[in-house]
């Protein structure tokens, strides 16, 4: 995405001069770009992630101005310092939502509906048959599973992206009922967190913890990408499910052939995409990053212009913007 009046792009992923970044999974933030301009709270995991980049950081919306366009990140409440982008020239206001949720997160600043006339959202749910549960619903459900296989003395693997879906998961388990194991990919995010300010109960890497019987009682929190390897040979016989939201369809979770599917998004659910496009006062939309001629098709009937936008957005496997490969 190209804004010409300011001369940078939104997410770009070829090397560009200028790049806004709404945040740091693998998708949106790319390296290669001379200039960086990111949220001040997303600065740890981007540079953990892209290592030495030339880096501008702004609070949550303090505006800058970049060759006349005014622009200025606020929260998506999609992961730790994920930003939609405003961008206001010449009178007129658009927003780039960049991947957002409504639903309520521990780890990350909520999402904040900026009044706009043109809105480009995300569209990654973007059909009616899907609605999370409650946060609350989903926390209990995945507390009780880990209990349960504890009570028999077993491991509970619950395969989850590194990023984002594996800390919201943290600060919502019952920390009582065992250790917490992780992945060494998690834990180099989940330190990015902590020195964010973001609490999150003890986790360990699987090398600390020495007492078998110890492990048998363990959350294990890993990514997807661990399944079937030599790191899971760790935990003996095991438990294992995934979180995510394409975990609302049977089909994916009969080709993960895992035992439970959490349904656990990072991204918004289709009531939660109407009542965040409903509440910019927007009267364009512009639909990316998935199911957008549903969206399109639904927006157009509700009264608003609507068209789409064709993004490589989502091509990677660091957030569940991608339904899961078969395993
Ligand atoms: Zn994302
Ligand atoms: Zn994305």
């Amino acid at each position: 995405m190209y804004c010409p009046a300011g001369d940078f792009y939104i997410d770009p992923w070829r090397p560009v001069d200028r790049a806004v970044i709404t945040h740091a999974h693998a998708d949106h933030a790319r390296t290669g770009h001379t200039h960086y301009l990111a949220t001040n709270v997303s600065e740890h995991v981007l540079r953990s992630r892209l290592g030495a980049i030339d880096l501008q950081t702004l609070a949550y919306g303090e505006a800058i101005t970049i060759n006349g366009v005014v622009v200025s990140l606020h929260p998506a409440g999609h992961v730790l310092g994920s930003g939609q982008v405003r961008i206001a020239h010449a009178g007129r206001v658009w927003v780039a939502s960049g991947d957002y949720k409504t639903a309520p997160d521990a780890t990350c600043a909520p999402f904040e509906a900026v009044a706009c006339d043109t809105f480009i959202t995300e569209s990654t749910f973007g059909l009616p048959i899907y609605r999370w549960p409650s946060d609350a619903e989903v926390f209990a459900d995945i507390n009780a599973w880990w209990s349960a296989n504890a009570a028999q003395g077993l491991a509970s693997v619950l395969y989850c992206y590194s990023f984002g879906k594996a800390q919201r998961i943290l600060s919502g388990v019952d920390a009582s009922i065992g250790p917490i194991v992780v992945h060494g990919a998690v834990q180099v995010l989940n330190a990015a967190y902590r020195a964010s300010g973001v609490a999150l109960p003890e986790t360990h890497l699987v090398t600390e913890i020495t007492d078998k019987a110890l492990l048998k009682r363990a959350l294990v929190l890993a990514p997807p990408s661990v399944a079937g390897s030599s790191w899971m040979k760790r935990f003996g016989e095991y438990r294992d499910a995934f979180a995510s939201g394409w975990m609302l369809l049977r089909g994916a979770r009969r080709r993960r052939g895992v035992d439970r599917g959490f349904v656990l998004s990072d991204h918004a659910d289709w009531p939660g995409l109407h009542s965040a496009i409903a509440a910019t006062g927007c009267e364009q939309v512009i639909v990316t990053h998935g199911s957008t001629p549903v969206m399109v098709r639904y927006l157009e009937e509700n009264g608003l212009s609507a068209r789409a936008f064709t993004t490589e957005f989502g091509d990677d496997t660091l957030d569940d913007s991608v339904e899961i490969a078969p395993a």
